[in-house]
Formats: C-alpha cells, structure tokens, sequence
C-alpha cells in the first residue's frame, strides 16, 4: 500500500493509505476540492501528473460563457481532463461526436462538446 505520511505539530505522524478515490486537489480559480482518480492520472500520458493545474468544471464554464472556447481551448481542456484521469469518458465523447480526434470537431460543435466535456467530469463527483 503506498501511503502519505504527515508529521503534526504534537510531533504525532499521520499516515494515510492512498486509494483510488481519496486524493484530491483544488481548484486553482476558487478553491473546491475536486476529487482526483489517480490510477488513470498516472496511466495517462502526463508529462509530470503532480504538475497537473486544475481548475474545476464550473471555473471553466463560467471562463467559456464569457468567451466561447476555440480549438486551442478544447484541446487544453481535453488535457486536463486526460489528467485528471477521465480519458475514458473522453473517448466516449468521441463516438458520440462521430469523430476520431478532437480536431476533426466542426466549428460550430466547439461549445456543446467544452459543456459534454465538463458533464463527464461532474457525472462522475
Ligand atoms: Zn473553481
């Protein structure tokens, strides 16, 4: 079991066994815990999976009702998705989108697949 292994100030150690859904991180925006799937961060493809920026689902909607997202935005959001260990639910956007790769997403799919993107985060707390 691998755990985390915290020293307080009474000089007490506190070890916590990390498991599939007891790791958390927290908004960069507002601060809410979102939960975090570590087996699937650490098998995704991340180029360093403790460096993840997180920002949670309704920071991110609020930023594309403001501005409406562009491909860069889907790709980046698409991402951090993958990091936060959803590429699963990603793939299943894919079917639903009749597409193979984000880029072959049409111009005017941009906004409903940002929102499905965020409802498979959200689906899934
Ligand atoms: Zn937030």
């Amino acid at each position: 079991m691998l755990y985390t292994k915290v020293k307080l100030k009474d000089g007490s150690v506190v070890r916590a066994g990390i498991q599939a859904n007891n790791t958390y991180a927290v908004c960069g925006e507002c601060g809410k815990e979102i939960p975090i799937h570590l087996n699937e961060v650490f098998s995704a493809d991340n180029a360093d999976p403790l460096d993840a920026d997180i920002v949670c689902p309704e920071c991110t909607r609020k930023h594309f009702a403001k501005q409406k997202p562009s491909m860069e935005d889907i790709v980046l959001l698409a991402t951090a998705i993958c990091r936060l260990g959803y590429s699963k639910q990603i793939l299943r956007l894919y079917d639903k989108f009749g597409i193979s790769a984000i880029q072959e997403l049409r111009t005017q799919d941009y906004g409903a697949y940002a929102e499905a993107l965020l409802s498979a985060v959200s689906d899934r707390n």
